[in-house]
């Protein structure tokens, strides 16, 4: 039956013809892990159906709003690389794009609703229905509202609107709800006139509720599928009663499992961390982040870490979602990371901007400490980005003190190398004389040879400690990466010039 409903919407060749899907989130707070996820869905069922994605804002309710999150919405989808082809910022056929701007809208679909009898103005008041509220609650009941205005008549109803009597605009849920085949969690149908009251979809102060806004939006912006959380699949039948009464076709339906965390709790802002603008502060990289929310859930035709958007684009097949809970387990994401920052420092396209974003970094954070502005040159900043990829999870750990010797010079007091070696301006000669020649290719194998053969030149100092003495020159650290290595990060210059200091301070 599933097979079928999604073969009803393909053209001869497979192709889903004339897909527009969209995005809803309310801006009443600032995108977070949950809402990526579902964007995603979206923007990858788009482009694999070389449909549209479109971000719709959805702020109606005022009394939630939370300034600013609208456009962080947006500059978080941009920055993620997921960018919509209609948004408020974009505009497009169909706008505006929010929906405090489309208001004549609803009140035209309501007007529609009220004259075939399909909504009816309620003018109960917030005493009556707190007093509902409390019987239900008094004997164990859901709370709901018993429809009473559903009672007056014509003449009564005119009688209260002319004396302006605050009011509502319900609508009659009907008995016996269709089915409906769900793309992801198959056939499905909610009795809602039988658990809830007759629902408001147009409120006092004007503004339509989520249900009736939400209707009217998806079928005016001509949204051929609504991929959204499975939190919302209790409100697909009252949906499509809406368009039932209405009159229009409506969409075909998905809804995507919830994304928990690794212990099947509910992912809270509260917990930190889940918020985008947080990821992207503390150096992730976006691709990292799509990889990660899709590699936890299902939806593709493998299961692998290090794919990148195009690749999630072909592999992804609707009819491969499952029903199960996505789970996520953030402290995986470092490695995710890793791999997307080792692929982009490989990459001879993507290399640059990470050299540009780690010189204004190096510049921001080390600033006047800098000795001299080659650490800032390309060429070293790459040196650095291939030598250390595959060992940093973001470039954020370059910057961390472990780091700091890459790009201000140490100053390490002489007593310190002579406390590990009465041996040091010995030592030290030694490798100055094996890092002088300028010919010498610098690699961590050659000089890993070069620096054990120099050990039979020394009479009483062990090779450990020798290793620490120059680990200690180059960069005022007693652990680290193996000084071969900080050698060829450092250049053979850069090397001889802090063992000389070292040795002579
Ligand atoms: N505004 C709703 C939300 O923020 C959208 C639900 C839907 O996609 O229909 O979750």
């Amino acid at each position: 039956m599933l097979a079928f409903v999604v073969r009803c919407y393909c053209t001869a060749s497979g192709e889903v013809a004339g897909v527009r899907v969209r995005f809803a989130p309310s801006p009443t707070g600032f995108l977070h892990l949950g809402g990526l996820r579902t964007a995603l869905y979206n923007f990858i069922f788009a482009r694999k159906h070389k449909g549209s994605f479109i971000l719709r804002l959805e702020d109606t309710d005022q009394s939630r709003l939370v300034p600013g999150t609208g456009e962080s919405i947006e500059d978080m989808l941009d920055w993620a690389g997921i960018a919509p082809d209609e948004s408020p910022r974009r505009g497009g056929p169909v706008g505006p794009y929010q929906q405090s701007q489309r208001i004549a809208l609803y009140h035209r679909a309501t007007e529609k609703l009220l004259k075939s009898g399909s909504a009816y103005y309620c003018f109960c008041t917030p005493q009556r229905l707190e007093l509902l509220k409390k019987e239900a609650q008094r004997s164990r009941q859901t709370p709901r509202y018993d429809n009473r205005c559903r009672q007056l008549t014509a003449q009564q109803t005119e009688e209260k609107l002319e004396q302006k009597l605050p009011h509502v605009v319900r609508f009659r849920l009907e008995q016996g709800v269709e089915p409906f085949q769900d793309l992801i969690y198959g056939c499905n149908r909610h009795e809602v006139a039988a658990v809830e009251g007759d629902p408001v979809i147009m409120k006092a102060d004007g503004f339509p509720t989520y249900h009736l806004a939400c209707v009217v939006d998806d079928h005016e912006m001509r949204v051929s599928h609504v991929l959204r959380g499975a939190e919302w699949l209790i409100s697909t039948s009252k949906h499509l009663l809406l368009y039932k009464a209405l009159g229009w076709k409506p969409p075909q339906f998905a809804h995507l499992p919830l994304l928990l965390n690794k212990d099947g709790g509910k992912l809270s802002k509260r917990q930190g961390g889940v918020l985008l603008e947080g990821f992207a502060e503390s150096g992730y990289l976006p691709e990292a982040l799509l990889d990660f929310i899709t590699n936890c859930g299902s939806g593709f035709t493998e299961n692998r870490m290090g794919r990148v958007l195009e690749e999630l684009v072909l592999e992804f097949d609707i009819s491969r979602i499952t029903t199960h809970s996505a789970l996520l387990d953030l402290q995986k994401l470092s490695e995710f990371n890793r791999i997307h920052l080792s692929r982009q420092i490989e990459s001879e396209s993507l290399r640059p901007k990470l050299v540009r974003e780690l010189q204004a970094e190096v510049e921001k954070v080390y600033g006047e400490q800098l000795l001299d502005s080659e650490v800032l040159a390309t060429g070293y900043i790459e040196r650095v980005l291939l030598l250390r990829k595959g060992h940093i999870n973001s470039l954020k750990d370059l910057l961390s003190p472990s780091y700091s010797y890459v790009w201000v010079r140490p100053s390490v007091p002489r007593e310190q190398l002579c406390a590990i070696s009465a041996e040091a301006d010995a030592i030290a000669l030694l490798v100055m004389g094996l890092l002088e020649p300028k010919s010498m290719f610098l690699t961590t194998e050659v000089l890993n040879g070069e620096l054990r053969a120099l050990q039979s030149q020394m009479k009483g100092t062990e090779y450990s400690s020798v290793m620490k003495l120059l680990r200690l020159a180059l960069s005022g650290l007693q652990h680290g990466p193996s000084v071969a290595e900080m050698m060829v990060l450092l250049g053979p210059q850069e090397s001889c010039q802090r063992i000389k200091n070292a040795v002579s301070s």
